[in-house]
């Protein structure tokens, strides 16, 4: 069997944050991903995920103009083997942004092809389905406005989340959450790298008493691990980071640095599921906790919950708290009391409605 094609679909879903939208590149921000599709000559069909957002033309013109006519013909089962060729072939054009999201996306799908053709769910192929769910956390967008802050933490504890994820980084925010919630919930803090290690160390003296569970990428730039690590230490507070690291050797240096507590890497963004499960090899042998990051709402998402529930260890889901209504995997994204089932159909276990892809499909 080889593979035919590899296409990809942009689309845009509209979503509701319970709140006013975050602006991304100077418009309201869509729940925007990109589809990435893998045929074979014998008609079957592998869905991945690259990531999205503001960047997705970028991807989808690697994909055309790279990455399908580079593996037409390949044999699709050989999934280390054409991540290790595709990244090896392209490494002069970055070792991250799109070109490595793409390369992500096309990795997810082999991994669909490689479980729909054993005729079982990822988490088989990846250790073993341990579990029928996944325990969630509720990740939070950005609202700035500290009353939405706390009506939204406030709605996410009381739908049954143990922990809570804000996108802010106003001290009266976070402060307005942990009043929201109470002591039993835990709160972290994803600040996307605005600061120095100063500035971050000062915020962790105001934020002491708010008790956070953890503090995500203080530093600018995210790659500064030796600034993370003094934030970690002079901070006194568990230090999360990785969305942005490109390859597993990006969390070596990470973890040798004392940079983390949590390594966050992205299934869309880091290479897929293969490079996915070399950095969550690596965290384990470092003594680090692996909560990868995954703020999706298509295959990337699903990627992530087939991953954890092949884990030994449980550990929850980052999930945004919004509504997707029309999501063309909707069928694979069920929540229970702050649970997500883990999906039982071959591969990822859904494939998307391409009803609805069509309905939402960017031209
Ligand atoms: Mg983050």
């Amino acid at each position: 069997m080889t593979i035919r094609s590899v296409s990809a679909i942009p689309v845009s879903l509209p979503f509701d944050i319970y709140g006013p939208k975050p602006m991304l590149a100077g418009r309201p921000r869509m729940m925007e991903f990109l589809l990435v599709r893998v045929e074979t000559e014998d008609g079957r069909v592998g869905w991945g995920e690259a990531f999205g957002f503001a960047v997705w033309p970028a991807t989808k013109a690697v994909i055309e103009t790279l990455v399908d006519p580079a593996v037409r013909g390949k044999d699709e089962a050989a999934i280390a083997q054409i991540h290790d060729e595709l990244s090896r072939k392209y490494h002069l054009l970055g070792r991250t942004g799109p070109v490595m999201y793409a390369l992500s996306g096309l990795d997810i799908a082999l991994w669909d092809l490689a479980g729909k053709a054993a005729g079982k769910p990822l988490c088989e192929l990846l250790g073993g389905r341990r579990r029928d769910s996944v325990a969630a956390y509720a990740s939070l967008m950005k609202y700035t406005d500290p009353d939405v802050v706390a009506r939204n933490s406030a709605k996410a504890a009381g739908e049954g989340y143990g922990m809570i994820k804000l996108h802010e980084t106003g001290v009266e925010q976070i402060r307005r959450a942990r009043e929201a919630i109470g002591p039993g919930v835990k709160l972290t803090v994803d600040v996307n790298c605005p600061w120095t290690a100063e500035q971050a160390i000062a915020i962790c003296e105001q934020t002491r008493e708010l008790d956070l569970y953890w503090l995500e990428e203080p530093v600018w730039p995210p790659e500064d691990y030796r600034q993370m690590a003094r934030v970690r230490k002079e901070g006194r507070v568990a230090v999360a980071a990785g969305e942005n690291a490109s390859t597993y050797l990006d969390f070596q240096a990470m973890f040798e640095a004392g940079a983390v507590d949590f390594a966050q890497p992205s299934v869309t963004k880091i290479g897929g599921i293969t490079e996915l499960l070399r950095v969550a090899d690596l965290a384990r042998r470092h003594g680090v906790a692996f909560a990868p990051h995954s703020p999706y709402m298509g295959p990337g998402l699903i990627a992530t919950i087939q991953v954890l529930a092949a884990c030994g260890e449980e550990i929850p889901l980052e999930f945004c708290f919004c509504d997707v209504t029309d999501n063309p995997v909707a069928a694979a994204i069920s929540v229970r009391g702050a649970r997500l089932a883990v999906p039982a159909g071959p591969g990822l276990g859904c494939d998307p409605d391409l009803r609805l892809v069509d309905k939402y499909r960017v031209h």
